[in-house]
């Protein structure tokens, strides 16, 4: 099976062991190399931006280290797929220590992929709309209900609805509600600084794939699940945390059951996007999220990541009229049936505020 990816390559189908333990002083892992800046100014964070040209970085955390294409040292490089170029401390896929549940992640979601290829040999159309129909609602349901609502609080549905669409998310194979959540308000607290859990300065492979089976530096940057207490507080998410293989499994037996082999290599194909590192900017964030109307096509409106991180309180990533986002239309329908509340959208001060200058 390959995993579904929004913006946040999120894939862990076993419950998150962040609160296990926290470390005492996660700043002191980073070095700080703040003085080797040029050609920046200060963020609303506190931290730098650097532009040259197509190329610029971005930090906002003291325990960052990066500097510009013109002064790139021995172990700086690109992020592939991007113009971003970073100086990267790398995280050693197999020489750092690997938990038990690293483990048994990297031989399931292994396992999985390799499932996947074997995809053309099950092929059958009826195979092929269960997988069309299965992606398209369980992509919805994570941005929908794991990104905006969840994560975000961007709006509001009654117990029985949340709880529904939360539950389609966690049939998307990402993990589970608090381990996503927790990751996801990291994401932005620490965004692209190397605290970021998929922060893109750890080079291509770690941002886009390893960190999944790396619990152990989620816990040294960022902490545990100390930032998801509202979910943690609710029976439903902890029921979910602590039981998410058992729904998986039944949710594979059933795609069996109903189609055989075709069915359940179908159902479980899932696409890789990140919309990370490509497209342009509208808004002044202390970040290098872009803009992409390809990348919002194929992630329900995830795509507009420039827009998201300017207000990451917004329901709504496609500000502009043309700027697709069908995850938007959907909170926006479910608001006008009654079952959406308290939608929270940009003021016209807050976008004059955030405007490129
Ligand atoms: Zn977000
Ligand atoms: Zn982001």
């Amino acid at each position: 099976m390959m995993s579904l990816s929004t913006n946040l390559n999120m894939i862990s189908p076993f419950p998150s062991f962040a609160k296990q333990h926290k470390p005492s002083n996660t700043n002191a892992l980073f070095n700080c190399n703040a003085n080797k800046f040029t050609n920046s100014f200060s963020s609303k964070r506190g931290g730098s931006v650097a532009y040259k040209k197509r190329t610029f970085v971005a930090a906002h955390d003291a325990s960052y280290q990066v500097e510009t294409s013109r002064m790139i040292p021995l172990q700086a490089g690109p992020v592939p797929l991007s113009d971003v170029v970073v100086v990267r401390k790398k995280r050693a896929f197999w020489e750092r220590s690997w938990t038990y549940w690293d483990v048994i992640k990297l031989a399931v979601v292994s396992g999985v992929h390799l499932l996947s290829l074997l995809a053309p040999f099950y092929f059958s159309w009826a195979a092929f709309w269960v997988f069309t129909w299965i992606l398209y609602i369980h992509s919805l349901c994570i941005t929908l209900s794991y990104h905006r609502n969840l994560s975000h609080r961007s709006f509001d549905m009654p117990k029985w609805l949340e709880y529904l669409f939360a539950y389609g998310g966690l049939l998307a194979v990402q993990g589970d509600p608090i381990e996503w959540v927790s990751h996801h308000r990291y994401h932005h607290k620490h965004c692209e600084t190397q605290r970021d859990p998929h922060s893109p300065t750890q080079g291509f492979w770690f941002s886009h794939m390893n960190w999944i089976f790396d619990t152990g530096s989620i816990l040294e940057k960022c902490g545990g699940e100390e930032n998801v207490d509202d979910l943690v507080r609710q029976p439903f998410y902890r029921f979910l945390q602590r039981t998410i293989r058992l729904h998986l499994m039944a949710y594979a037996l059933l795609f069996y059951f109903c189609g055989g082999m075709p069915f359940l290599v179908w159902g479980f194909v899932r696409i890789h996007i990140n919309p990370l590192s490509w497209g342009t900017r509208a808004w002044n964030t202390p970040d290098f999220s872009k803009n992409h109307w390809s990348v919002a096509i194929f992630t329900l409106g995830e795509g507009w990541h420039n827009n998201h991180h300017a207000f990451e309180f917004s329901a709504r990533h496609g500000l502009e009229w043309w700027q697709l986002d069908v995850t938007w239309y959907l909170i926006r329908f479910l608001e006008a049936i009654g079952l959406a509340t308290n939608v929270k959208l940009p003021t016209e001060s807050q976008k004059k505020r955030m405007t490129l200058v």
